[in-house]
C-alpha cells in the first residue's frame, strides 16, 4: 500500500448551543500517495482547515477514520501518537501569529528538535544553521527575532520549523493567503523545491484556485463540509464536472484581457448557506442552475464517474 494518508468517512461535527450542529467535516473520503500533494480548495468556512486539523489528531474525530501508513491516528498508543507528532507536521496560515515574538528565530526552530530529536548543542545549532539555508535564509537569522523580518521570511521560519523534526507529511494550511502577492509564489515553489529534496508529502489547503493548480497532483473541492469533487490536477481543471467546481473555475482570473473579455462565467448565486442544521440533500442546490427535484431529497455520494475521478452530483 503506497498511500501515506487515508481519510475514511470522516466527520467532525461542533454543537452549537442546545440543539444545533455544525457539520465542518461531514463523510470526507481521500487518501494521499507517498510524496503526493493532494490540494484541498473552497470558499472559507468550507470546512477545509477543520479537515486538516482532524487529520492531524489536533481535532478529535467524531467519527471515521484517519490512517497513516495503515494506522489508525486516532486509536494510537502513546508511544506511536508521540512519533506521529513528529512525522506529520502543519505550516499554518499566519506568520505572524505562529512565530512566539519573545522567542529567537534560532529557538523556534530548534523547540521541536528538542522534544523529539536528541542532540548536542553544537549539532543542534549546525541543524539549525542548515535548515535556515534549506529555506532561503542565512544562519545569521539564528539570533533574530520574528518582528524584525518580514512576512515571506517568517513563513520561510514556519516551514523551518516544521522541517525541523525531518517529517513525511505537512498540512499546509492556506500558507500563502495573509502574505504579499509578490511573495507568494516564491513561498509556492519553496514548497514544491522542498518537496523534491526531501520526499515531503502535502496536504496544501487554499482557497486559491491558481496556488493549488500550480502545487497540487490531484485536488479535492470542499463545499460545505464536504468533497464534492475529487480528480487530478488535469482532470479538475480541464474538464471539471460538478457545477460548483465549474463555477469556481470560470472565476479564475485570466491575466489576458481578450480572452477574459471572451469566456463565459458562471456567476454563483446567493450566498454559501449556513453550515448549522444542513438539511438532507445536496448542500449545494441553492446555488445550483442544475437542480432537480432528487437533489432536495438525497444527498449524492461521491462516485467515481471516470477512472480517478470522482463527483458528488446527480447529474452523473
Ligand atoms: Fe446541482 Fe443536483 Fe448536482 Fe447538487 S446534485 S450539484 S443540486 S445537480
Amino acid at each position: 500500500n503506497e498511500n501515506l494518508i487515508e481519510v475514511v468517512d470522516l466527520k467532525k461535527y461542533f454543537s452549537v448551543g442546545k440543539d444545533r450542529t455544525l457539520k465542518a467535516v461531514d463523510n470526507v473520503s481521500f487518501s494521499i500517495k507517498k510524496g503526493e500533494t493532494l490540494g484541498l480548495v473552497g470558499e472559507s468556512g468550507c470546512g477545509k482547515t477543520t479537515c486538516g486539523r482532524t487529520v492531524l489528531g489536533i481535532y478529535q474525530a467524531t467519527a471515521g477514520h484517519v490512517y497513516y501508513n495503515g494506522m489508525d491516528v486516532h486509536a494510537m498508543n502513546r508511544e506511536e501518537k508521540l512519533k506521529f507528532k513528529k512525522s506529520a507536521q502543519m505550516i499554518f496560515q499566519d506568520p505572524y501569529a505562529s512565530l512566539d515574538p519573545r522567542m529567537t528565530i534560532g529557538d523556534i526552530i530548534g523547540e521541536g528538535m528538542d522534544v523529539h530529536i536528541k542532540l548536542s548543542h553544537k549539532e543542534r545549532q549546525g541543524k539549525i544553521d542548515n535548515l535556515l539555508g534549506k529555506v532561503g535564509l542565512t544562519s545569521e537569522h539564528s539570533a533574530r527575532f520574528p518582528h524584525e523580518l518580514s512576512g515571506g521570511q517568517r513563513q520561510r521560519i514556519g516551514i523551518a520549523r516544521a522541517l525541523a523534526v525531518e517529517p513525511e507529511f505537512i498540512v499546509c494550511d492556506e500558507p500563502i493567503s495573509a502574505l504579499d502577492v509578490s511573495i507568494q509564489a516564491q513561498i509556492v515553489n519553496l514548497l514544491i523545491k522542498l518537496q523534491r529534496e526531501l520526499g515531503l508529502t502535502y496536504l496544501f489547503i487554499s482557497h486559491d484556485l491558481s496556488m493549488v493548480k500550480h502545487i497540487s497532483d490531484r485536488v479535492g473541492v470542499m463545499y460545505l463540509g464536504s468533497i464534492v469533487e475529487l480528480a487530478s490536477n488535469h482532470d479538475l481543471y480541464e474538464k471539471p464536472l460538478h457545477p460548483y467546481t465549474q463555477a469556481l473555475i470560470s472565476a479564475i482570473p485570466i491575466p489576458d484581457p481578450v480572452i477574459e473579455d471572451k469566456r463565459n462565467r458562471i456567476k454563483l448565486e446567493g450566498e454559501v448557506p449556513s453550515p448549522i442544521n444542513t438539511p438532507e440533500g445536496c448542500k449545494f442546490m441553492k446555488r445550483c442552475v442544475h437542480a432537480k427535484e432528487i437533489c432536495g431529497k438525497i444527498t449524492p455520494e461521491l462516485k467515481e464517474i471516470e477512472k480517478n475521478h470522482f463527483v458528488a452530483c446527480h447529474l452523473f
